[in-house]
């Protein structure tokens, strides 16, 4: 078998050859973060010989929304970028699960603090893209000893490049450390997320996350699985504020996101998580979630966007 790759981006207004989507070192984002992204997963479908993305025009307005925190104007609407999105992946032809990215950044090369008086620019392209947590099915994560971005500082609910950089001290520190990931904190010392997804715990048969207010990203596998808890599974969510010793007693921990979808934390340094394995609401839920991404659900048909067009019926 062939490995496919990324071929193409779409770069300056345009699809082009990947080789030529480059940037030069006095570029002001690369320089000084100043770049908002979002990220998105394509889902194969085997027996339909489908591609599907989840929820692009989410992603969408959420990175428009992103963008707009650090003063970058996109001039497309969700579904102008939904519909490059597309147009990328079937140029690309992947039929495996897939992970997009677009990137808007300030342009301009020059020297310069700031966020006004600079151009902007946005770029997409496309992976072939598999597991992000190896665990999935049992993570061991830590307790970070770094604390989340605060809203006063770089907002954690925009994709913010620059911020970044507190998840990547985040997650490197647990993986050296031999952790899958850390769980954060805020200043307030309550759970914020992980280094780059949400975080859920089980207590009593009731599902509990951080308020957005926690300095979390405002995440759409989260949003998405609230839905399907709540509507799906009969399970109460509630958004609160959560302690770091809540997470010892809990029977049942997840966290999510579109790189982690939905992967189980059943230990969190050398405390077990409930019994310690994969528990019944997180497994049940995992299912659930794969079945909707990857289009075999018709109810949830309008959360996924095939990228291939199909011969009609005859
Ligand atoms: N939190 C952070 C910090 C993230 O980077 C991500 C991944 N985008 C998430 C949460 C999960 O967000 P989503 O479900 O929208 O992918």
């Amino acid at each position: 078998m062939t490995e496919t790759t990324t071929r193409f981006a779409y770069f300056k207004g345009k699809i082009v050859p990947i080789e030529e989507a480059k940037v030069s070192v006095m570029t002001h984002a690369l320089n000084y973060g100043t770049a908002v992204f979002g990220g998105l997963r394509g889902y194969w479908n085997e027996e339909q010989e489908q591609l599907y993305v989840f929820r692009i025009h989410d992603h969408m307005k959420r990175f428009i929304q992103s963008a707009s925190l650090i003063r970058i104007q996109l001039h497309y609407t969700p579904e102008e970028l939904a519909n490059v999105v597309t147009e990328l992946l079937r140029r690309e032809g992947f039929r495996e699960n897939c992970y997009i990215r677009p990137l808007a950044y300030k342009s301009s090369e020059l020297i310069g603090v700031r966020l006004h008086n600079l151009e902007d620019d946005v770029t997409i392209f496309s992976l072939p893209f598999g597991r992000y947590i190896q665990n999935e099915e049992g993570a061991h994560v830590a307790f970070s000893a770094w604390r989340r971005v605060e809203d006063n500082a770089i907002p954690a609910r925009g994709k913010i490049a620059g911020a970044y950089a507190n998840s990547a001290l985040i997650k490197t520190d647990a993986a050296v450390a031999g952790y899958d990931e850390a769980i954060v904190l805020n200043e307030n010392g309550h759970i914020s997320e992980m280094s780059a997804a949400n975080f859920f715990l089980v207590r009593d048969g009731v599902a509990i996350t951080p308020p957005v207010q926690s300095n979390v990203l405002e995440g759409i596998v989260r949003r998405s699985l609230m839905h399907l808890l709540r509507d799906e599974m009969g399970v109460e969510v509630v958004e609160r504020d959560i302690d770091r010793t809540e997470v010892y007693v809990a029977d049942e921990a997840f966290m999510c996101g579109t790189g982690v979808q939905v992967a189980a934390i059943t230990k969190v340094e050398h405390r077990p998580i409930g019994t310690g394995q994969l528990g019944p609401i997180t497994s049940h839920l995992r299912d659930l979630f794969f079945d909707v991404v990857s289009g075999r659900v018709p109810k949830y048909r309008d959360w996924v966007t095939p990228v291939y067009q199909k011969e009609p019926v005859r």
